[in-house]
């Protein structure tokens, strides 16, 4: 009898600890951050707080980019469980840029390994700009990232393949499923840029010259040049920000992008190095991991919740966009996305 109690007393200890669980989920984090009217009231929010706003300047190193219309301003956030929510322009491409850097060092983790990127380019800021010869020059190009341009295209040049339209084929496809849809190549700013990449490069002719580039740097400068020059609109890069939040599984087509193990170190160098040497900056005010591309956009992962992306071309002294890094900081920030942001016990 008293065995008996014992057990029902259990039964019923059980049951409201699981009750008292579900309530504080259902109150908590969740429902109250990732509720729909939240996040469309969030979006929306921040839209028209910075539709008009009038900073920063298109990329123009680039000429092609200096002649894309700097009013286009889309933002689209998409939840782990497949939730698309959007604003403003969503049907307009730009070139991917710097963003392709985070998906070609995710081809070489998942073919090679991760420590492949850390004992080659290595996994740490350079407070340098993106393209800058003294972040090379300093420990002879080691202790940088594969955010910045040399470590990038060191990375291109250790993606697996037969010839030259066997690794392009690769990384295009590879976009593509973290995008959930077939991607092209912006013929017009890939011209652009191919002839006016001499800085870049220089600087894989370094990278070779120091052993971390181990094939043809020129061929790896141009493959990196053509990755930079994908076409993006915004959903299809929040797409890609919430196949990384979700584990490496897009949420819109199921598939399994990429190893579920390799992402959390994916995610540290896009913290580390994703906006250059303002990710010391962005970290503190978001906490997010994210990536920009002087196109003008901006991507950023809350890991287990949602990826947001953002298009808008004038960007700010580092090369990061105004508009994105606003826009998405207060979104997140509204809606809990800090995953270093926990309520005590
Ligand atoms: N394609 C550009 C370059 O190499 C990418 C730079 C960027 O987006 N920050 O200069």
């Amino acid at each position: 009898m008293l065995q008996h109690n014992r057990h029902n007393t259990n039964l019923i200890m059980s049951f409201i600890t699981a009750l008292a669980l579900v309530v504080s989920i259902s109150t908590s984090a969740y429902a109250d951050t990732l509720n729909p009217y939240k996040i469309k009231a969030a979006i929306k929010r921040a839209y028209d707080d910075y539709k008009n706003i009038k900073e920063g300047a298109n990329a123009d190193y680039i000429p092609a980019l200096a002649k894309v219309d700097p009013k286009i301003f889309g933002i689209a956030l998409i939840t782990t469980d497949g939730k698309v929510y959007t604003a403003g322009d969503l049907k307009t491409e730009v070139s991917i840029q710097s963003i392709s850097k985070v998906f070609t060092m995710a081809k070489v983790m998942e073919e090679s390994s991760p420590e492949a990127i850390y004992n080659n380019m290595g996994v740490d800021a350079t407070g340098q700009v993106f393209n800058s010869i003294v972040a090379i020059e300093q420990y002879k190009g080691s202790e940088m990232n594969a955010m910045v341009n040399p470590g990038a295209i060191t990375a291109t040049s250790m993606v697996k393949g037969s010839s030259y339209d066997d690794i392009w084929n690769k990384i295009l496809t590879y976009y593509g499923d973290f995008a959930g849809r077939k991607l092209t190549v912006l013929e017009d700013i890939y011209k652009s840029e191919a002839a006016t990449n001499q800085r870049n490069q220089a600087l894989a002719m370094l990278m070779f010259a120091y052993g971390h580039i181990k094939g043809d740097p020129l061929q790896a400068t141009d493959i990196y040049t053509k990755q930079c020059s994908v076409g993006v609109n915004t959903q299809d890069l929040a797409a890609m920000a919430a196949t990384l939040a979700n584990g490496g599984k897009n949420p819109l087509t199921g598939k399994q992008v990429i190893s579920t193990k390799h992402v959390p170190e994916i995610l540290a160098v896009m913290a580390t190095a994703g906006l250059y040497d303002d990710s010391g900056k962005w970290l503190y005010q978001t906490g997010l991991p994210a990536k920009s591309g002087v196109g003008g956009g901006l991507i950023a992962v809350s890991p287990g919740k949602f990826g947001i992306a953002v298009i808008s071309p004038p960007l700010d002294e580092a090369g990061n966009s105004v508009r994105a890094q606003k826009a998405i900081a207060d979104i997140s920030n509204a809606l809990g996305g800090n995953p270093y942001a926990v309520k005590p016990r």
